[in-house]
């Protein structure tokens, strides 16, 4: 395991999850591709770093007792300005366990979402899909042991029902199918590399457009540790 994920690791072990720049701060060191982002811990320092981000940009409440950001309003898009940085701070400023603001660049393109699981027959798995409600509805992904080649990549996309909407749908341009490609590779080896450390990674959103693949949102939770389960009661 690569060293500044063990110790990322290590520290969320109490927490049972990793918080989304941590996570972020994982994938960067496996070489993944994630949009341009900050962690800001006070208002001053978010309007600084926003600069860097660039308007218009997204706005994440950061919380290890919020695993669900948008459930609690802790997301906010399209952010212009910074009165509206200013107001979606001091909103997400109130939200539980507040540990500052991930300003995030604004991306577009397909939603996609790109899945790990610790399964205890066949280790690590990543599954594939379209995202926002077709994987819901449709449950639409394809799932490969990691880790896979560019080969698997390819035959899990072709699998996809969805598959229509990365080559451009109805006049919609295609997807960076290459890139896409890499990130599914890369992810899959930082999942295999991870192995029963992780319980589950989910990177969702993963926007692609004809340009570009990249990661806009990451959640990382952990086994639970077997030394604190509860003894069954022995009678
Ligand atoms: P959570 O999954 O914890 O609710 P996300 O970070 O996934 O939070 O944000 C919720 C939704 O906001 C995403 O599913 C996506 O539709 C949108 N979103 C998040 N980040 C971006 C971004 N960088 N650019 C555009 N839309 C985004
Ligand atoms: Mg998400």
């Amino acid at each position: 395991m690569k060293p500044q994920t063990a110790a990322i690791l290590e520290n969320c072990a109490p927490t049972g999850w990793v918080v989304e720049p941590l996570a972020r701060q994982i994938l960067i060191e496996y070489g993944l591709p994630v949009t341009r982002w900050a962690w800001a811990r006070d208002l001053e320092n978010a309007l600084e770093a926003a600069a860097g981000v660039g308007y218009p940009l997204v706005v994440k409440v950061v919380s290890p007792r919020v695993v669900h950001k948008s459930d609690v309003g802790g997301v906010v898009v399209g952010v212009k300005d910074e009165q509206g940085l200013r107001e979606a701070y001091r909103r997400m400023a109130r939200l539980p366990g507040f540990d500052g603001v991930l300003l995030d660049e604004m991306a577009e393109g397909l939603e996609l979402i790109v899945g790990a699981k610790h399964d205890p027959q066949f280790g690590p798995v990543v599954l594939t899909g379209i995202g926002g409600t077709a994987v819901e509805i449709y449950q639409d992904a394809a799932i490969r042991m990691a880790p896979m080649s560019r080969d698997d990549a390819r035959s899990a996309l072709e699998s996809l029902r969805g598959r229509k909407l990365l080559e451009g749908f109805r006049g919609a341009p295609p997807v960076h199918r290459e890139s896409l490609i890499d990130l599914l590779v890369r992810f899959s080896e930082m999942a295999h590399d991870l192995g029963p450390a992780v319980d589950s990674i989910d990177l969702n959103p993963v926007f692609c457009s004809p340009e570009r693949c990249v990661i806009a949102d990451a959640r990382i939770m952990l086994p639970r540790d077997r030394d604190e389960e509860p003894e069954e009661a022995s009678l």
